[in-house]
């Protein structure tokens, strides 16, 4: 069963790329930044505020959350919701690098992912699936390109929906990343199991073929 890692910050292109590589491979493809981002839009739609552990704690208890498989694709259900495209604010952004620092949260979401790719494997995308969801997989790439280019990115993919300007973007983004690779618990690293894609340049298919051969090369044994 073959579970590829891909990791790094935010607007790196993961998404793009984890797609196109779950499609050649023929497994799913799950982008666990969705299970944080459903956790903290819950707790923004109830008023609670994702920095407090305890109150996330209590709401994870009682939060019915389902993993879905749509088009090959992990599909998130909260309470019999689906909230797809309201996880993609700004707002949502920052609330879900708070959410993600509490190791309750972490716990919980991290069991489902495990379970999901034990089906059929996957290509799991998020910041800590080399290190702590799946570090035994041989397949662990981390892409990074720098803060400027991946706010860019992400203001094209914001383009028309809620967005602030870019300077708002650029720091938000950079306090995500601070956050995300601050934290305790499960923070966003790098070790030599990685291979480290630089995607500034070149685009999302080839960043893709480079992983997709360093993924048949591994299972051919060459
Ligand atoms: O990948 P995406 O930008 O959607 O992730 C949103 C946030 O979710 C990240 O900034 C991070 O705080 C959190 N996250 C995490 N661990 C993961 C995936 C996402 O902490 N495996």
């Amino acid at each position: 069963m073959t579970v590829v890692a891909i990791d790094g910050p935010a607007g790196v292109g993961k998404s793009t790329v984890a797609r196109r590589v779950a499609a050649q491979l023929a497994v799913p493809y799950l982008d666990t930044g969705s299970m944080y981002r459903a956790v903290a839009w819950q707790a923004l739609e109830e008023g609670l505020d994702p920095a407090d552990g305890k109150a996330m704690g209590r709401l994870i208890a009682r939060l019915r959350f389902e993993l879905r498989t749509r088009n090959d694709e992990a599909e998130v259900v909260v309470d019999g919701e689906i909230p797809g495209v309201r996880l993609r604010s700004p707002r949502v952004d920052v609330a879900t690098s708070r959410v993600a620092v509490h190791p309750a949260v972490r716990s919980w979401l991290v069991a489902k992912q495990r379970e999901f790719a034990a089906r059929e494997g996957a290509v799991v995308e998020g910041r800590d699936i080399g290190t702590v969801v799946f570090p035994d997989t041989p397949h662990k790439f981390y892409l990074d390109a720098p803060l400027e280019v991946r706010a860019e990115r992400r203001l094209r993919q914001l383009a028309g929906r809620e967005c602030g300007d870019r300077g708002r973007l650029l720091s938000e983004m950079r306090a995500r990343d601070e956050r995300d690779i601050g934290r305790s618990a499960s923070p966003l690293k790098r070790d030599e199991t990685y291979k480290l894609i630089d995607t500034s340049t070149g685009d999302a298919e080839q960043v893709a073929d480079r992983i997709l051969r360093s993924v048949r090369a591994a299972a051919t044994g060459s």
